[in-house]
Parts: C-alpha cells; structure tokens; sequence
C-alpha cells in the first residue's frame, strides 16, 4: 500500500515531521519530485536536521529511503547531507537513487542566479538551487539523467551539444565566462563515482515491494499553492507538488495510493513572492514568526523570514482538494497558544463579492481577506496525547476549521517532536 504525505498550503506545513513520524511503521519513503531548493526540519533523538534531498526516512535502519525518478537530483548537496547525518552519530541510511532521476548541473545553480538579477525587482524569489533551469532543460530533452553517465562516449557528445547553447546565453545575456566541455565531464564522471552504489530501476524495486505487501511512504515537498498548474503561477515551484505526480515521480501505479495524508498548518506561513491574502505584517507578523515552527518562522534552506498569515480558510480548502485529501493532519498548533483571539480567513472579498473558492492569480491578486475572530485557548497544550484533553477553545477552532475546508482532520501535531501527536 502508498500513502502520500503532502502540502496543503504554500510548503513547510510539517510534512517532514508527520513523515518522519510515520516512516516507523513504513518500509520505504521516496520522494518524487523537487529538489534542494526546500527543506524540511526534523527533530528526534539523534538532533535537529535540515534535509533537502533525502527522503525523511533515513533516520530508521529498517526503512529503504528512494529518489525517485521526478526527482532534481543535486548530487553534491545529497553527499553533503549523508555526510553531515552520519557525523552526527545517525547509522548510514539505506538509499537507492532511480537511474531515471535526471541531475542539477552546475550551471543549473548559475542560471538560477543570472535569471534572477536578471529579473530584478520582477523576480520569483527563488532559493536559487537551479530548479527552475533544471526543469525547463528536463522537459526541453537537454537534461541529463543518471542513465547517461554510463555511457561516456554518448555523454561527452550530448555535453558539447548542449553547452554550445547554453554559451551563447553565457556569453550574450549574461556577460559572464563560458562554460567548459572537459571541466564539466570530469564533473560529471565525479558524480557517476558518488551515485554509483546506490543507482538502480527504483520503479521495479517500488513494484516488487508492493507485491511483497510493504508499506511505501511518498513524501511532498511543498505544497498545492506552488504547484506549477494548479497553484499561483508564475510564483510556483517547477515540479508539480500534488500526491497525484507521486505515481509518475516515484513510477508506480497511481492505483496502489490509498491515502493522502494532507499536512495542513494551523496559521499561514509562505516563501517567495506571490499573492498572500490572509498575510500580516509588522510587530503582529514579527510576534508569530518569532512563536512558529520550532524555533521561529525562517526557511530551512535560505533562513530568509517567512511572510506571515492567519489560516486561510479559502486556500486550504482547495489546497486539500486538490490533493485528493484522504487525511488531514493539522500541524503546529501548539503555537497558537499566546493569542486571546484568532482571526482566520474565511473567505475572499474579490470586487466587493465575496467567495469561498480559490481564484486564478490574475483574480487572486485583487482578493482581500474576510476575517472571523475566534476565541483563543491562552495555555500551552504541547505535551496533551488526547483530544478530549484539549481545551475547549482549542478543539471549537480544530472543529470549525474542519468544517470549513470540507475533509476530515485525523491527525493534531502539537509540538515538532515524533511523539507530539494526537489522533481524532
Ligand atoms: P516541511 O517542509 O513541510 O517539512 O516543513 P518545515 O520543516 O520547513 O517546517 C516545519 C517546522 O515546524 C519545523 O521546524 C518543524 O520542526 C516544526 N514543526 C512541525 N510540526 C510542529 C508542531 O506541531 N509544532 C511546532 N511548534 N513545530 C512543529
């Protein structure tokens, strides 16, 4: 059986902890697409780790931990993070990287950052990790996949194809130094000696493991809003981040996803530019960012502050949706504990109209927030295992979130610890 574990609302809902958590009754997490321009955090007994390339289930000796094929491969930054891991005293993981996955070239990185400076004040605000170039050459058939490295001769040829025109823009729009044939196949045969242990047809071991009745784990990166089609394009991500591309980025049978485990995050938190309706601002934005998460609202990747918000009501709904959400799990509640009051975002005001559904981003531009206040619950409710045991004022918010986006919350993550869960 798959379960996916996905975003509901713009990423770093907690997806890394509610899989991280799961992985112990699973046998294999993979992730499917995406790359290192996004982390997720997690605590547990061996410390705090930022992964950005390793699926959450590495820190369980008897989990197989899978790149999938959809996967923007950046190869030294994954041995930078085994590496890291294992330092940090956690047994080295058992990892397979699909030889269908294609890899983050060097200049992916460079044109990320050229585009941008570029862009200027027009800019996505990306991590620059190289996702959007990696992308664009994957579906432009100038990407190279791990495949390709075993073939020298071939590689050599396609390298010298391709850079002739990434030269071109090098030398013409970017005015900087162009890149080199023999720097960039030695490169590459350096990576073909990092991969080499762990690469094979990912899609069949997914296959077979199913057969054999295992249980496989697909882990999201992002969330619905940053999905290129269906969230705020253009200020998405380049891979699409719904459960649905799971069966494509990992290659197995879309039939075989029985639930999608959608994290949905208690208030609203987002990177990057981009319409954000229920978004705050000043010392009230200031005081959330500092509360939230584990230790403050501060990408994983960039440790850029986070754009703040109240729960929107209107994104989470069709963020859910989209997904196909089977399960909802509500994260970093706990941190909503210091307000008297909590407003949350119940619909958008759009020409002075107001509707419950999720608009375009020509209309989303124009949507003002309409607020309703609810009480707050005023104590720390970390360390309650029961949902009977939280405050009244705290399940009346749970409830009426659940009613409002329409799928059941199944899950309450109350602190960023395994143990910090409640089930409903
Ligand atoms: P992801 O990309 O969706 O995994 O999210 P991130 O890891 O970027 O952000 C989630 C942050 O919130 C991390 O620092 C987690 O340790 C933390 N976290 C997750 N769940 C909870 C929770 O229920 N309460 C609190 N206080 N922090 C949480």
């Amino acid at each position: 059986m798959v379960k996916a574990i996905v975003g509901a609302n713009w990423g770093d809902e907690g997806k890394g902890k509610i899989t991280d958590m799961m992985a112990k009754e699973a046998d294999v997490v993979v992730r499917f697409q995406g790359g290192a321009n996004a982390g997720h955090t997690i605590v547990n007994h061996y410390g705090k780790f930022a992964l950005h390339t390793l699926p959450s289930g590495v820190f369980y000796t008897h989990t197989t931990n899978v790149i999938g094929n959809g996967v923007a491969l950046n190869i030294p930054v994954l041995f930078k993070e085994l590496q890291t891991m294992i330092e940090q005293g956690v047994p080295k993981p058992n990892l397979l990287i699909s030889d269908r996955a294609q890899i983050v070239m060097p200049y992916h990185m460079d044109f990320d950052v050229y585009e941008e400076e570029r862009l200027a004040g027009k800019s996505f605000g990306s991590t620059k990790s190289g996702i959007a170039p990696f992308y664009s050459d994957k579906y432009g058939k100038i990407g190279f996949q791990v495949s390709e490295l075993y073939d020298e001769n071939a590689l050599s040829e396609k390298i010298e194809r391709v850079i002739l025109q990434k030269n071109i823009l090098l030398e013409h729009l970017y005015k900087r130094e162009k890149l080199d044939k023999e720097r960039l196949f030695e490169t590459m045969m350096e990576y073909k000696r990092m991969v080499d242990p762990y690469v094979c047809d990912t899609s069949l071991y997914l296959w077979n493991a199913l057969k054999e009745g295992k249980e496989i784990l697909l882990e999201g990166q992002l969330g619905s809003l940053k999905d290129t089609d269906h969230g705020i394009y253009p200020m998405v991500t380049s891979s699409s981040t719904l459960a649905a591309y799971g069966a494509v980025g990992a290659g197995i049978p879309p039939y075989e996803m029985k639930e999608i485990i959608t994290v949905c995050k208690a208030y609203s938190s987002a990177v990057g530019a981009g319409a954000f309706v229920s978004e705050i601002f000043g010392q009230e934005a200031e005081e959330l960012r500092k509360r939230g998460g584990d230790g403050g609202e501060y990408g994983a990747t960039t440790g850029r502050p986070r754009r703040m918000g109240w729960f929107d009501m209107v994104a989470s709904k069709y963020g859910c949706r989209i997904q196909g959400a089977t399960h909802v799990a509500f994260t970093v509640l706990d941190v909503l504990g210091y307000l008297e009051e909590i407003p949350v975002c119940i619909g958008y005001d759009i020409n002075g109209k107001v509707t419950t559904e999720f608009p375009t981003t020509t209309i989303l531009k124009k949507a003002k927030p309409v607020l309703k206040t609810l009480p707050g619950w005023r104590c720390d409710i970390r360390g309650i295992r029961k949902y009977e045991d939280l405050p009244e004022n705290c399940r009346k918010y749970i409830e009426f979130i659940e009613e409002g986006i329409g799928f059941p919350i199944t899950m309450i993550s109350n602190g960023p610890g395994r143990e910090d869960i409640i089930y409903k």
